[in-house]
């Protein structure tokens, strides 16, 4: 096995198939190989491997870009797109085929599935029988007539194919466990020289090689591809990369995260109101660790990177670490971009919008109390649309004192200054003339002008609301 060559320069990359939204699993070994480039001043790549043709489509492509620049997960090279490669993978296949190290198949698919068959039946594993496989001295069937043929490779057959995995060590598999692998499935019409469409194991290969890609970080789902990927890599004379297959990602029910159990993709939580930073932290921590450090920064993350300490074992996705991590976040971010993030929540309501300064201050008064922006939107909102309180709360607040005394304050609040001291010292005044105490007034105050007993202070959220708004609120009194 060639050894990857220490003076290349680092180049990573992320080869999403565009079939769906960029998948959490896709997004973290996404931010691995971008963090790993970044780190060692390389560079990184994004290529869409489009060779699915019936289940690729614009639309995820552009939701995969979406997503990439979302994070902030800027790429040195690309979007490639593998369809527009397919002259270069035939270029490889003829140099193959003249080599001798592919050939070409005419097995149908009957006569496959008719072998796998008498396999299964033997209890053997099932593979390719070798029927159309070149060796010294051996007469090939004739070709038949008709059969548009696949191109295979010609697998060594003994020997071990070993690597170091960054993340799992080092790993080694017999060539005996795995057979001719195919490299472009038949071409379209009846030319029996046409190439086809390119598999994903060649694809990548020819891929990783001719972008320069010294280390491959994917999902350990491709572990079993590996070992074909590097009889290719040698089939071509071409330097191997160093390959780290980071486990995958577990639902709180310890299965597969996948889309039914709950959202897997990074559109879904943009939608909800996660920052990016805080995903990237949260993908960051989910597998990989720097000591016992929870909350970093994009730089951070850059400076520590180098690919040691990536789990070995499988990450559990957990919503109530994650929403803890944004919630940091939301607390650091400025009142400015959040009223920003607010508006874009709200005007998918159909409510209108607070404008600027209120909408500030509102983020800024809310925001720790909060672990997304929908959250923080909800907050917002009430201060155009009225939350009906919980009955319950209301009959236990709302007591035929406090009625007295929030009917004095509407009084005074009708001509009162409309700032935060003049309103404290209102307050102040009904609940000592009416022989309350604060929270006797402010709670149900609370849950009338919001909904909820439990808001920021009472002052504080009055400054808030327009006066009118106000004195709506408790006219039924
Ligand atoms: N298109 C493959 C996937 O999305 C890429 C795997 C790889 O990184 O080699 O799983």
């Amino acid at each position: 096995m060639s050894a990857p060559s220490p003076q290349r320069p680092v180049r990573t990359r992320i080869a999403p198939s565009p079939t769906g939204f960029l998948h959490l699993g896709t997004a973290r070994t996404a931010l691995y190989s971008w963090a790993f480039a970044r780190h060692h001043g390389g560079q990184f790549v994004l290529r869409i491997e489009d060779t699915d043709v019936a289940r690729s489509t614009q639309d995820s492509v552009e939701q995969i870009l979406a997503s990439m620049a979302w994070l902030g997960l800027d790429y040195d090279e690309g979007p490639i797109y593998q369809m527009q490669r397919l002259d270069r993978y035939h270029a490889v296949v003829r140099r193959m085929l003249q080599e001798g190290s592919a050939y070409r198949c005419y097995a149908t698919p009957a006569e496959l599935d008719a072998m796998r068959e008498a396999q299964r039946e033997r209890g053997e594993k099932t593979r390719y029988d070798g029927t159309w496989r070149p060796e010294p001295g051996k007469t090939l069937p004739p070709v038949p007539a008709g059969v548009q043929p696949v191109v295979r490779l010609r697998n060594p057959l003994d020997g071990d194919v070993r690597w170091d995995d960054l993340v799992k060590g080092p790993i080694s598999i017999s060539n005996r466990e795995i057979d001719d692998l195919i490299l472009l499935r038949p071409a379209e019409g009846d030319d029996p020289q046409a190439l086809g469409i390119p598999t994903y194991n060649f694809a990548v290969v020819v891929d990783d090689h001719d972008m320069g890609i010294t280390h491959v970080f994917r999902g350990d789902e491709h572990v079993n591809n590996t070992p074909w990927q590097i009889n290719i890599f040698q089939a071509l004379g071409a330097p191997l990369p160093q390959f780290g297959h980071v486990p995958v990602i577990l639902g709180d029910d310890g299965q597969k995260l996948s889309k039914r159990r709950g959202a897997v993709s990074v559109t879904a939580y943009e939608e909800a109101g996660y920052l990016p930073e805080a995903m990237l932290n949260y993908l960051a921590r989910l597998g990989w660790s720097h000591g016992d450090d929870e909350l970093f920064s994009r730089e951070q993350m850059v400076a520590w990177f180098d690919g040691s300490h990536l789990a070995k074992s499988p990450a559990q996705w957990d919503p109530a670490k994650l929403a803890w991590v944004n919630a940091q976040y939301l607390k650091q971010a400025s009142d400015e971009r959040l009223a920003a993030l607010v508006a874009a929540q709200l005007a998918r309501r159909p409510a209108p919008v607070p404008s600027d300064p209120t909408l500030q201050a509102a983020a800024a008064l809310f925001k720790d109390r909060c672990s997304t922006v929908v959250e923080l939107a909800d907050w917002v909102s009430v201060l155009s649309v009225r939350a009906e309180p919980p009955a319950d709360e209301l009959a236990l607040h709302l007591t035929p004192a406090a009625v007295d005394a929030l009917r004095d304050l509407r009084d005074r609040l009708a001509a009162v200054d409309w700032d935060k001291p003049t309103l404290s010292a209102a307050i102040k005044a009904v609940t000592t003339t009416h022989g309350l105490k604060m929270p006797q007034v402010a709670i149900p105050l609370r849950l009338l002008l919001t909904g909820r007993a439990q808001t920021p202070s009472i002052d504080a959220l009055l400054t808030l609301f327009a006066r009118h708004t106000v004195l709506e609120r408790l006219q039924h009194l």
